[in-house]
């Protein structure tokens, strides 16, 4: 795989422009903003905001260096037209204390709008400016270059810090980015270069660790993983799909039968090339997913009818464990169990200890991932913690991202 279809050599800030030369300059930064709302007692408010606080460096960089500041992102899945409940104004207040800097909003009816052209046209230098939800514009996911047109002339210069939104080719992040001198910010600089280390000649053995819930979301990483990793550990509903290939039976638990044919194939690729494909050997079950509910242990390819295989088991857990062991590069995606309700989380936390305690270069990546890493308190000891999910899956695949790849045009 070449260095360019990693997205290796897009630009950065520093390259692209100096301090000195920041001064004046009205900046459009893609931001990640797409964060979780709650009901507060004022009305909609930010629930967990680490993704503004991850775009503060970037931002703070820019302000400091004078420039004018204009954040666009998405904000939930709108279909396209304005809707009350993904407006951005929550988004603003919780960036203005994180900033303790004013952030201009105002509502509209998407961020290229006439509304909005005659807001940002009365910025005042050195202001920060919060555009409304780049989604409420059903032109953006059509990569649409009039909108991109439109954006582009609110600015001298496009930052894409936006790294979870990078493997979407959208006017906000591809279409826009050709047409600007355009960058990566701090965030964006800081995953590209750690997901290098993952496909740049990892130190080896690298594991890594898939779970989740469906084969086919992952089908892809598997494939390119087995001509990059040394061992492959399957967990999650996943290896319910592996075992049925198997000729395995998995009662009641998630599969998607339309892959076993799949999974086959990519048992014998992995003998072939000699990497490690490792499953469960037992599972935790249970006949419904709910907490303080009777489970059982049964092998992963012998659970019976009505029974649900719902975590890995204990050997499964020890085996992964000896696996992870002698590591030196590790990728996890994916939770290993029903990981939201107890006592299904048992294995996910094990492995997350394990991974955590590695003298080995670790990442995780995948939004349930985090939730579950979280929840053990350990994110600490991960080297790398990508905000990406989607965009890291793909990344590690090989596939370019189309907003890392616009980057690199201008
Ligand atoms: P990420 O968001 O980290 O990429 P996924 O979205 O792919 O992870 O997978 C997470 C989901 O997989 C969780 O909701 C979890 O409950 C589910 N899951 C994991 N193991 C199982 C299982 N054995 N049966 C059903 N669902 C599972
Ligand atoms: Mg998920």
């Amino acid at each position: 795989m070449t260095e360019a279809s990693h997205g290796s050599s897009f630009r950065t800030l520093e390259s692209l422009v100096t301090e000195e030369d920041l001064k004046g300059k009205r900046v459009l930064i893609r931001v990640d903003f797409n964060v979780p709302l709650e009901e507060g007692p004022g009305g909609l408010q930010v629930g967990d905001d680490t993704r503004i606080r991850a775009a503060l460096p970037t931002l703070k960089r820019l302000l400091n260096a004078g420039a004018t500041l204009f954040l666009v992102s998405h904000l939930g899945r709108p279909k396209g037209a304005p809707e009350d409940a993904y407006r951005m104004d929550p988004v603003a207040a919780r960036l203005s204390q994180l900033l303790g800097a004013e952030v201009r909003y105002q509502a509209t009816d998407g961020p290229a709008g006439a509304q909005q052209q005659r807001f940002v046209a009365a910025a005042p230098a050195g202001s920060v400016t919060l555009l409304e939800n780049s989604r409420f514009d059903s032109r953006e996911t059509k990569n649409d270059p009039a909108m991109a047109r439109v954006l582009a002339s609110y600015a001298d210069y496009y930052v894409n810090d936006a790294f979870g939104a990078a493997h979407r080719a959208h006017a906000t992040t591809e279409a826009v980015a050709r047409l600007l001198p355009s960058a990566a910010g701090q965030l964006m600089t800081a995953e590209l270069q750690a997901l290098k280390r993952l496909t740049d000649q990892p130190d080896r053995p690298f594991v890594v660790v898939l779970g989740g819930a469906k084969v086919s979301d992952k089908l892809g990483v598997i494939e390119s993983l087995l001509s990059q990793a040394d061992a492959i550990i399957i967990g999650g509903a996943m290896a319910y799909t592996f075992e049925l290939a198997k000729g395995g039976s998995v009662g009641g638990s998630l599969v998607e039968p339309d892959l076993a044919d799949t999974a086959e194939r990519i048992l014998a690729s992995a003998e072939e090339r000699g990497v490690k494909l490792l499953l469960p050997p037992d599972s935790v079950c249970a006949q419904s997913i709910a907490a303080g509910v009777e489970t059982r242990v049964f092998p992963s390819g012998a659970i019976p009818d009505g029974w649900l295989g719902l975590d890995v088991g204990p050997r499964a857990v020890e085996l992964f464990s000896r696996e992870l062991a002698g590591a030196r590069t590790v990728f996890w995606n994916g939770p290993l169990g029903v990981f939201e309700t107890a006592p299904f989380d048992a294995g996910t936390t094990a492995i997350a200890k394990v991974v955590a305690g590695l003298d080995a270069y670790t990442v995780v990546g995948g939004g349930d991932s985090i939730a579950a890493l979280t929840a053990t308190g350990l994110q600490d000891q991960i080297d790398h913690v990508s905000t990406g999910g989607g965009a890291s899956l793909e990344f590690v695949e090989g596939v370019a991202l189309p907003g890392v790849t616009a980057l690199e045009a201008n």
